[in-house]
């Protein structure tokens, strides 16, 4: 990604503001305009106590301070008392599809080639038979990556190309994007992405105005498009973020501070819902080219609202990478989701090489284990998926829709 790393904290008001504090602190008066979050008596705000109790209203117990005030929130993590039972799941039950991963070996110390050859090993051990390597490359660094999956690995990794975004406001760019796609194309890809717009276009860049910015919706892109389904190839974009990432980084933020470098609250970008709609004006003006919105387009909190836009835009699949979160804590609207549309979901992890990883997948989608470990701080439950909808998710409509010609 292109786009700097802002300063959150100054951005958030928060700065040098401590978390620890905005707990149970007694006596603490709220009211000034440029009050930090520790003045706030969040214990008496109305709307802090709806959030944190729900529609009963109360802890139901007189909190009182104690030494877990003085506890940051990022070191916060209780282990649980729960005891039901644990499955693990060595191998998925299907040979499995994993259409989002990314050039893992190149990073970090080590030798790459060793550590591709570890990752096929784990593949092999957990059951996935075939990676799709969302490399967003172009040029040399594109045909690099050719070599470096396919010469070992034919087969076993399947390379998506990116778009290049030189010079966009050059009366040549729709041109150049084209050839630069077929040329990919002739050295082995079968798909374009990862393409992200998180608010600011495809070329991340800050500088741009807002009507220089490049979506993905720009009639400047019509041309590519319109040659990805000439060459059949499907197209895998990241259309917005995770919601919270527009609220900003205070005692409502949704997410743990793991996530808090994602955070967009403030930018001069689009709004989360102004970019699903271009993500609908690009379905509707390309019907015939195939897009996976990955992370389930960043709607994974809304399904009905994510259901409609399937119901609208046949072109458009989903997948399911990195969004563990959402269907881990809505277990059964996620299982009625998957049931409804089994033929519009993709596999995919976008979260690393390691076995466990997997292994957490499988126990996720097939089994219903309760209250597991889960990322951010939401405890997942087991989506115990039956045949006729895991199969289709973990390689069927792979299959389908992506293009398995040889390179
Ligand atoms: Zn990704």
């Amino acid at each position: 990604m292109k786009k700097n790393r802002r300063d959150f904290l100054k951005i958030s008001g928060l700065a040098g503001v401590g978390f620890a504090s905005i707990g149970l602190l007694p006596g603490c008066s709220s009211g000034s305009s440029n009050e930090t979050s520790s003045d706030i008596n969040w214990q008496t705000d109305p709307e802090w106590q709806k959030v944190q109790y729900g529609e009963w209203g109360g802890p139901g117990v007189d909190p009182r301070p104690g030494p877990m005030d003085e506890i940051l929130l990022k070191d916060y993590a209780p282990k649980s008392s729960v005891v039901v039972p644990e499955t693990f799941v060595p191998k998925a039950k299907y040979p499995v599809i994993d259409v989002h991963i990314h050039n893992y070996p190149a990073r970090g110390d080590g030798d790459a080639r060793e550590k591709l050859d570890e990752w096929v090993q784990s593949m092999d051990e957990v059951g996935v038979e075939t990676s799709v390597v969302l490399t967003g490359a172009t040029g040399n660094d594109f045909d690099r990556l050719v070599e470096f999956y396919l010469e070992p690995y034919p087969g076993r990794f399947q390379l998506y190309c990116g778009l290049t975004t030189d010079d966009i406001a050059n009366p040549d760019y729709p041109q150049r994007a084209v050839a630069e796609l077929e040329r990919c194309y002739e050295k082995g890809a079968r798909g374009v992405g990862e393409l992200t717009d998180k608010g600011l276009g495809l070329t991340s860049d800050p500088d741009l105005a807002r009507n220089e910015r490049l979506h993905h919706d720009d009639e400047r892109l019509d041309a590519f498009w319109d040659k990805c389904r000439e060459l059949n190839l499907p197209v895998n974009i990241h259309m917005a973020d995770h919601p919270s990432a527009w609220e900003p980084l205070d005692v409502f933020q949704e997410r743990t501070p793991d996530y808090q470098h994602f955070n967009l609250h403030g930018d001069d970008i689009l709004s989360h819902g102004e970019i699903l709609v271009r993500r609908d004006r690009t379905l509707e003006k390309h019907p015939d080219t195939i897009f996976i919105a990955c992370h389930l387009s960043n709607q994974g909190h809304d399904l009905a609202k994510l259901g409609e836009a399937l119901d609208t835009y046949p072109n458009l699949y989903l997948d399911i990478s990195a969004r563990d979160y959402e269907v881990g804590r809505t277990p059964r609207a996620a299982k009625r989701f998957l049931t409804k549309y089994p033929d519009r979901v993709l596999f995919g992890t976008d979260m690393g090489m390691q076995k466990s990883m997997y292994q957490a997948w499988w126990r996720l989608l097939e089994t219903d284990d309760e209250y597991m470990v889960g990322r951010v701080w939401w405890p997942y439950y087991g989506l115990d998926l039956p045949e006729s909808v895991l199969e289709p998710l973990y390689r069927g409509n792979a299959r389908r829709i992506m293009n398995w010609e040889n390179v």
